[in-house]
């Protein structure tokens, strides 16, 4: 069930809430964290006329942050769940077109084959009404058909691939640089600075930063990634999971490179087993990730982010069986990174229970990247009172 949230979180609570909100035009509002949450939320809110503080303790997608890693994928295929299937949707077309402002290419629509094995569930079929209710387009294929268009792909196993069609990967790290950068060029004031804060009691005027400075604010996001639990414990003791994952890189042939970097993205879907991957992407090689739950850690700032003999070998079996001709190729390069893991796969945007000017932003889950820019307009919305707080983000 974990590794189903990723990919379709549960609709555990309706949508609409009857909490509505409105933060005054002339606020100051402080973000803490330039990760893929913060610094889209950060962007949003001062293109809304706020005066927005931004602040990160390593810097906008360093290499603690859950949004370090070079790609993440980019997928609207959200199972039954039609809120996170547009959410993500919407993100794609905010990305389309904020590059242009930004001057640089940030997502890639190389399209994402899910790879369906013949034991596993119907949440993608169930998915593929969702998806084309929304005017998304999908082609889906009989195994052999698969083979002909990407005779890369061992298709032994499979029932049937299906072609989403907007979708692809992001630049990860380089694109939270580039909002960090835009928000500065649109009046942000970003500092660089670690947050220490006191248990929340009623309004907060003030954080303290290291070096014995502090920020002033009318209203904070705390937009912390796997922080946020060692942070507010107090209140997200049960709900987020902090969990080791990790991803790995493998060579590319030398013969046919280009042929694996126009492959799409995949995706394959064998619950409980999630593998997926990016062929191509800033030259790196050829990434896999495995979607299951790794251990739980204590802190982001302490983890031991050495790959584990294992699991690259599992990724390497699974490759070599999955792609032809990567049978035996290296392992150039892995990451260790963390899930900020919801109960209920959803993310948070809700307010402190004991901070009526404290709002709390987080829980990834493992599909959250994509979703910045969508998410950082949404909070922007509800501050400005044009939308009601989401029920399903809720604490
Ligand atoms: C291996 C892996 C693969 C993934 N794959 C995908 C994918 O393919 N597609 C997808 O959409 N999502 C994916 N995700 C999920 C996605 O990356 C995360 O949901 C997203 O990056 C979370 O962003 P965030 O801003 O909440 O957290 P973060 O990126 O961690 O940002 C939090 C920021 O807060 C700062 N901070 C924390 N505490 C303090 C403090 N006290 N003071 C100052 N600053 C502080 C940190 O320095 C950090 O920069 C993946 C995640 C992982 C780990």
């Amino acid at each position: 069930m974990d590794n189903q949230n990723t990919f379709s979180p549960v609709v555990t609570k309706g949508l609409k809430s009857l909490e509505r909100v409105e933060i005054p035009q002339n606020a100051q509002i402080v973000v803490v964290g330039a990760g893929a949450f913060g610094g889209w939320a950060s962007l949003f809110l001062q293109r809304a006329g706020y005066r927005v503080t931004l602040i990160d303790q390593w810097g906008a997608g360093n290499s603690h942050s859950s949004s370090g890693g070079e790609t993440r994928l980019i997928r609207c295929i959200y199972g039954l769940n039609k809120f996170y299937t547009s959410l993500a949707n919407r993100s794609y077309d905010l990305w389309q077109e904020n590059e242009k402002i930004f001057g640089q290419q940030y997502l890639f629509t190389t399209g994402c084959l899910w790879l369906i094995d013949q034991n596993s569930d119907d949440l993608i079929e169930k998915a593929l009404p969702v998806i084309s209710g929304q005017g998304l387009e999908y082609v889906r294929y009989e195994p052999n058909e698969a083979y002909e268009l990407y005779p890369l792909l061992n298709v032994d196993n499979l029932s049937h691939v299906i072609l989403e069609k907007k979708t692809g990967y992001l630049l990860a790290r380089e694109s939270c640089e580039a909002v960090k950068n835009q928000f500065i060029v649109e009046g942000g004031n970003y500092i660089q600075g670690a947050v220490s804060i006191e248990k929340i009691k009623g309004e907060l005027n003030e954080i303290s930063l290291d070096g014995g400075r502090s920020v002033s604010g009318d209203c904070f996001v705390f937009a912390c990634g796997p922080w946020l639990k060692e942070m507010f414990g107090d209140v997200l003791e049960s709900k987020l999971k902090i969990t080791r994952q990790e991803v790995f890189y493998f060579g590319l042939p030398t013969n046919n490179s280009g042929t694996f970097e126009s492959f799409p993205s995949w995706i394959y879907h064998s619950p409980p087993d999630f593998y997926y991957g990016i062929p191509s992407g800033v030259r790196r090689g050829f990434k896999i990730a495995f979607d299951r739950r790794g251990e739980e850690i204590d802190s982001p700032s302490t983890l031991n982010r050495t790959a584990t003999k294992n699991e690259v070998e599992r990724a390497r079996q699974y490759i070599g069986k999955r792609f032809n001709g990567l049978h035996g190729m290296p392992l150039i390069e892995s990451r260790v990174c963390q899930y900020s893991d919801t109960s209920d796969g959803n993310f948070i945007f809700d307010r402190h229970p004991a901070g009526s000017n404290v709002w709390l932003l987080g829980g990834g889950s493992g599909h959250g990247f994509k979703h910045g820019p969508a998410l950082g307009e949404l909070l922007t919305n509800v501050f400005t009172g044009k939308v009601p707080v989401v029920e399903m983000l809720k604490i």
